[in-house]
């Protein structure tokens, strides 16, 4: 399906230094598109992601170095971003987690998850959605969360940032909805909604259930609870439907939330 359908077009992925915003920008990369990647990391696991990007086929690919919890930093790196290129496919996939009863989180992890899991992503749509509807094509994909669509105990902030993700993609997809044409392929705006997938964001809780034992214990712990297929998926899995969503054909989904959740949300 990797054809080179993105060729001429330029995508900022948000959180891609890591896990599926890296794999979400080398599947991108591999469709022709140029690349903008974003996220934390020391001098080398960003000069490594850089190269794993450009590796992967980008046309061109560039580190935008903004920490999303300040809006003047998001500010400034949509201008330089724009400088750089009109950004037709907007990937919002930076993303924290932190798990603690309500009566026990810290108000400073609150802030911090809704800064980045959700206020980020207005300031990154907002910039960009006006030139998408004016060339009258865009992509958003906002990476939320099968806990955008259901709840978890200890996970107040991350399922409020979710569901308010969600709740918010499908407001943009109204107001967008209209914009350009089947031709052009439109703009639209839409939700992924991954259960567990294999990266270092979950590892904590993966510890949490080991009880002693191996890794594998903790994994198969973790998935007993809620996802009934008992298998994670890949960082690359979640990037293959990112990669879909933004060709032309897809021009008609837009407002979806979409489950990768093995069974989770059918429960
Ligand atoms: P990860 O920890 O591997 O990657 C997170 C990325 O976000 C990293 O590139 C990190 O540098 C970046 N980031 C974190 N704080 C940032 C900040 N202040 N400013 C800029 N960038 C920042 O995690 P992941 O599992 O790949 O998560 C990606 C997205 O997928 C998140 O939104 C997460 O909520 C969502 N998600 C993950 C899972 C899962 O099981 N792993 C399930 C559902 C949803």
């Amino acid at each position: 399906m990797n054809d080179r359908f993105l060729e001429g077009r330029a995508a900022l992925v948000t959180g891609s230094t890591s896990g599926i915003g890296l794999a979400i920008a080398r599947a991108l990369a591999a469709c022709g598109a140029r690349v903008a990647i974003n996220g934390l990391g020391d001098a080398a696991q960003i000069d490594a992601a850089v190269g794993a990007v450009r590796d992967a086929g980008a046309a061109d690919v560039r580190h935008f170095d903004a920490d999303l919890r300040d809006p003047a930093r998001i500010a400034a790196m949509m201008r330089d971003a724009q400088a750089w290129s009109p950004i037709d496919v907007l990937v919002n996939n930076a993303g924290i987690q932190h798990t603690a009863a309500v009566a026990d989180m810290p108000a400073e992890r609150w802030d911090a998850i809704l800064a980045i899991n959700l206020s980020a992503a207005f300031h990154t749509m907002q910039a960009l959605l006006p030139g998408m509807a004016a060339r009258g094509f865009g992509r958003v994909v906002n990476v939320a969360s099968v806990h955008g669509l259901v709840a978890s105990v200890q996970k107040a902030p991350y399922v409020a940032s979710k569901f308010g993700l969600v709740g918010m993609s499908k407001v943009a997809a109204l107001e967008y909805a209209s914009s350009g044409s089947r031709d052009s392929g439109g703009v639209t705006v839409n939700c992924i909604c991954p259960g567990w997938v294999e990266t270092p964001l979950i590892e904590p809780q993966i510890e949490a259930r080991r009880n002693g034992g191996s890794r594998d214990d903790g994994v198969r712990a973790l998935l007993s609870e809620k996802q009934p297929s008992l298998r994670m998926s890949l960082p690359d899995d979640i990037a293959a439907l990112a990669t879909w969503l933004c060709r032309r054909e897809a021009h008609n989904m837009t407002g979806a939330a979409i489950p990768v959740d093995g069974g989770w949300t059918a429960q």
